[in-house]
């Protein structure tokens, strides 16, 4: 039986980089849903290609285009993220892989749990966001959540065959981002476009600013603890600049171990749809004797401060992580549209966070309420900085 696979967000660097994980496995894999946001023509182009069951372009003003396009085709075409909920909990899908950006990977993610759909989880918002709910949710409807991030990957790759050793810490490397090494005097005038160059990876825009502010590592180690179900005193971070080793465990023993490899997502991606397979691949090899040193230091918490408020929000617990993806969403995009400077991010996460209401044990409504309030607050903000 092959693997029937939703992508929500099939046309970004994740969407984009399964598909052709799955075309090169197709006695594996099949696509019976594909989404997109505003890309219709990319849409279209692998909807006529993978012919899943279901398509939806969430950006309703593109609909009538993709409609036609596939309308010689028996593919069903759906508008509007409302249509993202439901095509998830499709009989024709056993696994949702959550590849959109954002808090709006939240709701569907839900409802593919509650439809018991496996989840290959790579919209890190998610847990950031709700991760108490989530893995609840995941308990109760007995659903695994494979995670695709790279260094939750490694991670996860580390625990094969560790069921009953209990873990002491992980360590999560990251990158440092185009902006290791330097001052907040030479980040106060950093541009979009030096904080879009990413030294090893092409990812989407979002990530990547994240990935510069350091946002990103402090989004994965509240997702490593909803995760694996840790401390966050059992989580450190180190940077590792060649992006060679993805993250290590080390065990109650003393014993530390590390799965490494070229930086390509299509690894993380291949090993969370295919679990616990692991598929042959043609990608390239990693070759110790071209990176004969492989350095690590320890990450600047002063000048990136993201990293730090992370932590601290790891430790409060309740809506704060809410809080903070919140305010990060709006600031990332006040920083792409040229609104406001690279050390504007913080300041608005922080003042967002000294202002929103703390909830100790937030429902689903108090999220989606914490988001909202948080967005406009942090848009109003912005507002008068401009
Ligand atoms: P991207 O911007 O390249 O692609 C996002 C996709 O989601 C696109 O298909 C877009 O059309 C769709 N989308 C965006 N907003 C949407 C919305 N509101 N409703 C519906 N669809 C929407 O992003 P990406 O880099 O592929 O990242 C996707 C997710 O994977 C993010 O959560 C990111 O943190 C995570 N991730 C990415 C990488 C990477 O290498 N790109 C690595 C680890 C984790
Ligand atoms: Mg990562």
């Amino acid at each position: 039986m092959k693997k029937r696979i939703a992508i929500l967000g099939s046309t970004g660097s994740i969407g984009t980089q399964a598909l052709d994980v799955i075309s090169a496995n197709p006695e594996v894999f099949t696509v019976s849903v594909l989404t997109a946001g505003n890309n219709a023509d990319l849409l279209i182009e692998q909807a006529v290609k993978f012919q899943p069951s279901e398509v939806v372009i969430c950006n309703a003003t593109h609909f009538d285009k993709v409609k036609s396009a596939l309308a010689s085709f028996t593919i069903k075409v759906y508008q509007g993220e409302d249509a993202l909920v439901s095509v998830v909990e499709s009989d024709d899908v056993d696994i949702v892989l959550t590849a959109m950006v954002g808090y709006a990977g939240l709701l569907p993610t839900i409802h593919a749990i509650k439809a018991g759909k496996t989840i290959a989880l790579a919209n890190k918002e998610t847990l950031v966001v709700a991760g108490e709910l989530i893995t609840a949710l995941a308990r109760e409807h007995k659903v695994s959540i494979y995670p695709v991030d790279s260094e939750h990957s490694a991670i996860f790759q580390c625990l094969a065959g560790e069921e009953n050793n209990p873990i002491e810490k992980i360590i999560l490397t990251a990158s440092g981002g185009p902006f290791r090494g330097k001052d907040r005097a030479f980040l106060a005038e950093v541009t979009k476009a030096q904080a879009l160059k990413h030294p090893n990876w092409s990812m989407g825009a979002k990530i990547t600013i994240d990935s510069a502010t350091l946002m990103n590592k402090g989004l994965e180690v509240i997702e490593a603890k909803w995760l694996f179900d840790l401390q966050a005193s059992q989580i450190d971070v180190i940077v590792h600049p060649q992006s060679i080793v993805h993250s290590l465990v080390q065990f109650e023993d003393g014993s530390i171990k590390a799965q490494m490899g070229l930086p390509d997502m299509k690894l993380p991606i291949q090993y969370a749809l295919d679990y616990p397979n692991r598929l042959k691949s043609d990608f390239p090899r990693f070759n110790f004797l071209n990176y004969p040193s492989l350095t690590f230091e320890k990450p600047d918490l002063e000048t990136f401060r993201n990293l730090a408020i992370a932590y601290e929000v790891l430790e409060k617990g309740g809506n704060a992580a809410c809080i903070v993806n919140a305010a990060n969403e709006i600031a990332v995009d006040a920083f792409l549209h040229d609104r406001i400077g690279f050390l504007d991010i913080s300041d608005v996460i922080t003042e967002s966070l000294a202002k929103i209401a703390f909830i100790s044990n937030p429902s689903y409504s108090d999220y989606v309420e914490t988001n909202e309030a948080t967005r406009r607050f942090a848009s109003d903000m912005i507002q008068v900085k401009v």
